[in-house]
């Protein structure tokens, strides 16, 4: 369950990511009124099995079943993991299309959902994975391997910290760097820790240990390139930084 919004005094309307349809909004009739109809499982990030008709006139399809899988309960009772959760669930929200099945997005946010749910990694660590799958899944990692104009690359590089233009999605090395776009520095360690989550395994990648101050720079880095990206800062992404502390 990615979004959930009161419709009236009785009723939910739900946006779902799902295995098979991708993403899908219905509304759940009853379902403030009545706790025996969904007998209180729709709650946000749960995975759930659902079955919703369409039916014949236009409107949103209604939800007619829903069976509890994972109710990942443990990420509702965290303010922090919430928030995290809900900068992921609203990343896939405005980014996906409805009705377009994504499969490996759907299994990268269950599989970081229950991370996050089980708190065996840092929250801090598995947004980092979440934000990088994420935007390499949908096309548009950053361009960290080489220059992004003479495609140097990264290894070969003499600064300790590299530029990164927003505007070109890459690193630039100091002889074509840009002087007037927007621009930030990375470390070649945050660097290099990106690249491999880019290129390796879920299960590998969140085995990656780092320090506290890669954990500050890879994240600042992340929740600046996203949303750039997208095109807007979300607002679920400003409640996050408001309650996290360094
Ligand atoms: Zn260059």
């Amino acid at each position: 369950m990615l979004r959930k919004v009161d419709f009236g005094d009785y009723d939910l309307v739900i946006t779902f990511f799902t295995l098979q349809e991708g993403k899908i909004t219905a509304i759940a009739k009853s379902a403030k009124k009545s706790t025996k109809r969904f007998a209180g499982i729709l709650e946000l990030f749960s995975v759930l099995n659902v079955v919703y008709s369409t039916g014949r006139r236009k409107g949103l399809p209604v939800l007619q079943e829903a069976t509890l899988k994972y109710p990942f309960s443990s990420i509702r009772t965290s303010m922090l993991k919430t928030a995290y959760a809900s900068y992921w669930a609203q990343l896939i929200n405005e980014w996906m299309e409805s009705g377009q099945k994504q499969v490996e997005i759907y299994e990268l946010f269950q599989y970081m959902l229950r991370k996050l749910d089980s708190c065996q990694t840092s929250e801090a660590a598995l947004s980092i994975l979440f934000q990088m799958k994420f935007i390499t899944l949908s096309g548009l990692a950053p361009n960290l391997g080489q220059c992004s104009v003479c495609h140097i690359e990264v290894e070969k590089l003499k600064e300790t910290r590299v530029q990164f233009d927003f505007a070109k999605g890459g690193i630039l090395c100091d002889g074509c760097a840009s002087k007037t776009s927007r621009k930030t520095f990375l470390s070649k360690g945050i660097i290099k820790q990106l690249l491999w989550i880019e290129k390796g395994d879920l299960v590998k990648a969140v085995r990656v240990r780092f320090s506290s101050d890669a954990l500050k720079e890879g994240l600042e880095f992340l929740e600046t390139f996203v949303p750039y990206h997208l095109g807007k800062e979300p607002r679920s992404l400003k409640f996050l930084q408001q309650i996290r502390k360094w």
